[in-house]
């Protein structure tokens, strides 16, 4: 029987030396000290918990908000030989009494348990199952101010005091500064540990491409892909018809390309996981509940298909890419469309004050004219003093001109409009059509119309969404998405202050035409 850490992971684990921080982590909690562990995906929170488990007596019960990764990782450490379980309501009274039973004669080191199982169980599970320690793994799920509360992970917050004497592990690899304070505060660690790994992961290439149509859009993809014809990916989609679209479109391109979404049977989802994962699918289109917890370490590059909803997430699925550490490639595509789509849906959801604001910083970073890393691991209070050389503003830096005259126009325009017009419409002023609502509401006598007709209608939205981030104008989601003017460009406006713009990018960067099959 092994017994110190290290024997552990060789003979369960396979694995000959501890990464960075994991031993310190693991001392720490046998010792018998409550831990905070934020380590980016991939980089090897589990041993954390699952050998301080078995160093322990009793069970560790490891708190996990995926039912549908329960079985998953308790298969797997099944296979190295470890005994775990786990209890969710899917199961029968019988299954979980034996289950129970079965802890309760130290047949099993690890429980895996969802929160609502274990607060609405708590009794009965902790009378069988002595806890040796807890385990919360996402635990950015109980802050507010993270990026996928869950409520029902709050009620935890009882446990430290109920079992004062076992040690906490809480776990996440998505955490900013604001919601690491309230992790530690909700689930009360006492004087917890505090371990932050690195979230940089320099083998990552990051590419942002913005104002790209959706037709183009594909056929630079399938090009892409076309390239790389042994390197496997995942497309990340917006919306489950998306999913199904893009894999589609990629078919008539002869692409290996299959879709996954959280409407499909289970059936279908674990069909489509393992063909990735054994190499018989080379593209998935998936929305973001593919890759949590698959352990694909070759996935050459990642895709966003469409703008994530905020940084952690955008972080998280990048992030599927290159866990081996080889080169990997990353690419957002970015546009209007899908801003203002993803505006309104956070105008509306339950906490629109924080997703708005969330989206904002992906925003800004998906517009940012400097290293892109930087703002990255900026967002998570890292730093990085040099540029990276491995994004795209880095490998092409951007230039900046003097924008005064264009952002008057586009000003007048919206001004002369009443504010209250969208921003298509105040394109189509600027440049100049007579198309029967221009011409009905009168827009076509306007000193405005046709002043920016220079200017092609994609780079006008360009530039919009450069004022937009600059607070320029702003957009009312409650009014149709109105352009309105904020002071500061009603000083523009009237001459009292001057505006740097960022030269555009050229738009498509199409590889290589690929003819469609
Ligand atoms: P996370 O939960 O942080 O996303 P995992 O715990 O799933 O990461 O670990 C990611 C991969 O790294 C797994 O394949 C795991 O077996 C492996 N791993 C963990 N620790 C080590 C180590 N010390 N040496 C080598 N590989 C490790
Ligand atoms: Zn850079």
């Amino acid at each position: 029987m092994p017994s110190s850490a290290s024997q552990i992971l060789k003979k369960y684990f396979g694995y000959d030396s501890f990464r960075d921080k994991q031993e310190e982590i693991i001392r720490q909690v046998v010792s018998g000290r409550d831990v905070l562990v934020l380590m980016p995906t991939g980089g090897g929170k589990s041993v954390c918990y699952q050998i301080p488990a078995l160093m322990l007596d009793g069970v560790c019960i490891v708190i996990s908000p995926l039912i549908s990764l329960m079985k998953d990782q308790v298969d797997a450490l099944k296979a190295n030989g470890i005994a775990a379980a786990f209890l969710n309501s899917s199961q029968s009274p019988e299954e979980q009494q034996a289950i129970l039973e079965a802890c309760y004669k130290n047949e099993i080191g690890l429980l895996y348990v969802s929160p609502e199982k274990l607060v609405s169980d708590l009794q009965m599970i902790t009378q069988m199952a002595r806890p040796s320690m807890f385990a919360i793994d996402e635990a950015h799920c109980i802050s507010s101010w993270g990026h996928d509360f869950r409520p029902e992970y709050t009620q935890l917050g009882m446990l430290r005091k109920k079992f004062s004497h076992v040690p906490f592990i809480a776990l996440t690899a998505t955490a900013d500064k604001v919601t690491r304070k309230d992790i530690l505060k909700q689930l009360k660690l006492n004087s917890p540990g505090v371990f932050i790994s690195s979230f940089d992961r320099k083998n990552l290439s990051l590419d942002v491409r913005t104002g790209v149509k959706t037709k183009e859009k594909l056929q630079e993809i399938a090009a892409f892909i076309d390239k790389r014809e042994d390197q496997s990916g995942i497309i990340y989609c917006l919306s489950r018809n998306n999913c199904q679209d893009v894999a589609e479109a990629l078919k008539n391109y002869g692409i290996n390309a299959g879709y996954y979404h959280a409407g499909m049977n289970g059936d279908a989802r674990a069909k489509v996981q393992e063909d990735f994962i054994n190499d018989k699918l080379q593209v998935v289109c998936a929305t973001i509940a593919f890759g949590m917890g698959i352990d694909k370490s070759n996935v050459r590059w990642v895709i966003h298909y469409n703008l994530p909803k905020n940084m952690e997430g955008y972080y998280q699925e990048i992030g599927r890419a290159g866990r081996d550490g080889l080169p990997s490639e990353t690419i957002l595509y970015y546009n209007y469309a899908d801003l203002t789509m993803l505006n309104k849906f956070a105008a509306q959801s339950a906490q629109s004050e924080i997703n708005l604001e969330k989206l904002k910083r992906i925003q800004h970073y998906a517009e940012a004219d400097f290293c892109r890393r930087k703002i990255l691991l900026n967002y998570f209070s890292e730093s990085l003093d040099d540029n990276c050389g491995n994004c795209d503003v880095c490998k092409n830096p951007r230039k900046h001109f003097d924008g005064t005259v264009l952002v008057q126009k586009a000003l007048s325009a919206i001004y002369r409009m009443g504010e209250k017009e969208g921003a298509n419409m105040v394109i189509d002023v600027l440049r100049g059509s007579r198309k029967a609502e221009i011409l009905q509401a009168g827009y076509d006598t306007l000193k405005t119309h046709g002043a920016g007709a220079e200017i092609g209608a994609i780079d006008w939205q360009r530039y919009l969404m450069q004022m937009l981030n600059l607070g320029i104008i702003e957009m009312a989601y409650d009014e149709g998405f109105a352009l309105k003017i904020t002071p500061s460009g009603q000083d523009v406006l009237f001459g009292r202050k001057t505006v740097e713009l960022t030269v555009l990018q050229p738009l498509v960067k199409v590889e290589k035409q690929i003819p469609q099959k």
